[in-house]
């Protein structure tokens, strides 16, 4: 079940053990890249650095499985797409937690928060309204 953590992806994997959703960025032009690559797929610049975003992000699609992406007695989860908001295009699939299943929906705007397994810190999102979370601190 957990993602095999190297040197290339471990900035992703284990930011969250700092609060952190980082991504590899640019340097010259900026962007945001995930996934992990040793080019920019943008200007193909090899000069890129580690960065953290906000953690906001909406909901771009989801739906309802079975099997989660992480073990979980509260399944079945929310799986959603998400596009993080520093940039357009910017995607992530993950589970969206602490949400009633009928609150689901797209353009919901969210934001992230860690589940630690092993040495590996998923990030999953919740939403960003407190009225709609449900179940936090369990
Ligand atoms: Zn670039």
């Amino acid at each position: 079940m957990l993602p095999r953590v190297t040197d290339a992806n471990s900035h992703f994997w284990r930011g969250g053990e700092h609060g952190r959703l980082q991504f590899l960025r640019c340097t010259p032009c900026g962007t945001w890249i995930h996934p992990t690559s040793p080019r920019c797929p943008a200007c193909l610049s090899k000069e890129l650095s580690v960065e953290a975003v906000s953690g906001r992000a909406s909901v771009l699609t989801y739906t309802f499985n079975h099997q989660p992406w992480v073990p979980s007695p509260d399944h079945p989860y929310p799986i959603a797409i998400v596009e993080i908001e520093e940039q357009e295009g910017l995607r992530l699939m993950t589970n969206l937690v602490h949400v009633a299943g009928e609150d689901v929906a797209i353009g919901m705007a969210v934001q992230v928060v860690f589940e630690q397994h092993e040495d590996v810190w998923f990030p999953l999102f919740e939403p960003a309204d407190p009225k709609l979370r449900r179940g936090v601190g369990r």
